[in-house]
């Protein structure tokens, strides 16, 4: 069996950080020893890694992505094989992506035409969730049998009215299946009814440009829908992970909500964080770049994500991945932002943005590895096989450069997308080799991986409950 051994650096885990050495063995992590012991030094190995300098962490799970999503007529420009080859880049060594179901067909049916999507083609192991667009007595009674199978969590849309939308009765009866059968549901919480409403005026008046998308996709229409569907849950006596929070107010209410004891969780993005409607309003349709929903905010939201993740009334943060190319793809919107395709690149930047945030003394480092590798690997029943570094452990690692510098850039960045929402950003911090089950994938800033090495990854139920 081959043995790795990586020396020197400082593990970095949700709970603690600690100077070890890391023995792997046959892809998974089979010891840690004090560096510099006896215990340490008398290991064998096939590769020794040094880290001096580094942080040692575990791989990063990216809990929303869209790979080759379909939306508007157009599919998102990242294939499973570019999408996981710039995970992997940006030290994402676990996507767990959306399969849909097509309005009037099966659960089954969405599912196989991921797997075969996906199948081959990874850098790095995967797992999928489902998406319910139509809720009906045959999708209920297939849930229970995708959850026996690890397809364990289920997103619903309040949003998209036509498209994925389902109704408040649709939506109780998925959260009293999933009550009865351990899934978790995800819900877009926006109240889409009343935006389409919005975007109709708001066309109508002539208000065409990007920057309109964020002025009709209301905090409080977010806040209300938040609110509901945490009602909703309540009713069904299921618990509820609200994808996306953008809004203070959405996030009042998923404090609210955790307050009364109730097992609602909320991710956020990068892109709420760091980017704002500043960016949606830069002229000569620029801002259809930054067009996704929910919508970017002002400024002022982001004080209240970072305190949200702080205090664990939000527990992921996730990239909600589905970049549109600029030209061709987001410019199918000019003169009518609601049919600019809904999506940002983002799945290469977040460890980096969120190590950005570390430095700028909003997280710690724990928390940073805590939000983005653990929480989402135990929120989606992927732990402690993936996101920590424990004897048992799969063996994806990060070796990370606390003190490299970077400018993101399109030049450089390794999705399929012709921009960057973060374009010219210097960031402090890089990823300089990163193993997958014990096998390189990206070794001293070069990829050294190979579309087919990642692997499906059937999931448990979620491990907060
Ligand atoms: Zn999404």
């Amino acid at each position: 069996m081959s043995r790795t051994v990586i020396h020197g650096g400082l593990v970095v885990t949700a709970s603690d950080e600690i100077h070890a050495d890391v023995l792997i063995e046959g892809g998974r992590i089979v010891a840690l020893a004090a560096h510099g012991t006896d215990a340490a030094t008398s290991w064998s190995a096939d590769r020794r890694i040094d880290a001096t300098g580094m942080y040692v962490l575990p791989g990063g799970v990216d809990a929303h992505t869209h790979m080759e999503m379909p939306f508007g007529g157009t599919y998102a420009a990242d294939t499973f094989e570019t999408g996981t080859r710039a995970a992997a880049w940006g030290g994402t060594t676990t996507i767990v992506d959306f399969a849909i179901q097509t309005m009037g067909r099966s659960l089954r049916e969405g599912l196989d035409t991921w797997h075969a999507k996906a199948d081959g083609r990874c850098a790095v192991d995967y797992g999928f969730h489902m998406i319910l667009s139509d809720v009906n007595e045959s999708s209920l009674k297939e849930m229970d049998r995708l959850v026996a199978e690890g397809v364990t969590s289920f997103k619903l849309f309040m949003a998209y009215p036509g498209v994925f939308y389902s109704d408040d009765g649709r939506i109780l009866r998925a959260m009293q299946r999933a009550s009865g059968n351990g899934g978790l549901v995800m819900m877009h919480a926006e109240n889409g009814i009343a935006i389409d409403v919005l975007v109709e005026q708001a066309l109508a008046e002539g208000r065409t440009d990007p920057r309109y998308h964020g002025d009709v996709r209301k905090v409080a229409l977010e806040a209300e829908a938040t609110h509901r569907a945490v009602q909703l849950a309540r009713v069904a006596g299921a618990p509820l992970y609200v994808v996306h929070v953008s809004a203070d107010e959405a996030v009042d209410e998923i404090a609210a909500a955790r307050h009364k004891g109730l097992p609602v969780f909320g991710e956020t993005c990068p892109q709420y964080l760091f980017l704002s409607t500043d960016n949606l309003a830069e002229p000569g349709f620029e801002g259809a770049k930054y067009v996704c929903s929910t919508p970017l905010r002002p400024r002022e939201h982001q004080e209240v994500l970072w305190r949200g993740l702080r205090n664990n009334e939000l527990q992921v943060v996730s990239t909600d991945h589905c970049p549109f190319c600029f030209s061709g793809q987001k410019e199918m919107g000019r003169g009518d932002f609601s049919k600019i395709p809904n999506g940002m690149p983002g799945v290469e930047h977040r460890m980096d943005l969120l190590h950005q945030a570390v430095v700028d003394g909003h997280l710690s480092r724990r928390r940073w590895v805590e939000i983005a590798c653990a929480s989402p690997a135990r929120m989606f029943g992927l732990y402690p096989k993936k996101g920590t570094i424990a004897p048992g452990a799969d063996a994806d690692v990060v070796i990370y450069d606390p003190g490299a510098e970077q400018t993101i850039s399109a030049e450089t960045h390794h999705m399929a997308v012709d921009y960057s929402a973060y374009e010219g950003r210097r960031v402090t911090g890089q990823v300089r080799t990163v193993l997958s089950r014990g096998v390189p994938v990206i070794e001293d800033r070069a990829y050294v991986g190979h579309a087919g090495h990642g692997t499906y990854l059937p999931r448990g139920t979620c491990q907060y409950l």
